[in-house]
């Protein structure tokens, strides 16, 4: 049976000679995109004075943090309402009384109290 010795070669002789379909051309290059727009220029927070009254949503959201809505919030704010806060280191902020854990935090918060709330209000 030698002729099963030239079966693997007719075969890759078939191979070879298949004539290698031509390359696909190309695909044309897509127009460049259009320039996008530049978006418009950012503009910086504004800081505005007369926003510095105390958020009331956030004064109710730190009151209810310490478990009892009574207009007196026990949680340090300062601390993002983690630490409970002090009788003694007690502000008033809009008819709610908050308390501090420290005369660092009481300080903090009288001197920046909506700021201090703002960052405690999501918590
Ligand atoms: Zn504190």
């Amino acid at each position: 049976m030698r002729l099963l010795r030239f079966v693997p070669l007719l075969f890759l002789l078939a191979c070879a000679s298949t004539p290698s379909a031509p390359d696909a051309p190309l695909a044309p290059l897509a127009p460049p995109a259009p320039p996008v727009p530049a978006a418009p220029p950012v503009t910086a927070a504004t800081t505005d004075p007369a926003s510095a009254s105390v958020d009331p949503a956030c004064l109710a959201h730190a009151d209810a943090k310490d478990g009892a809505v009574d207009k007196v919030i026990a949680r340090c704010p300062n601390c993002g309402l983690t630490m409970d806060g002090k009788p003694e280191f007690s502000t008033t902020l809009d008819g709610y009384e908050a308390h501090s854990c420290s005369a660092h935090c009481k300080g903090a918060l009288e001197a920046e109290p909506a700021a201090v709330l703002a960052r405690s209000c999501n918590r």
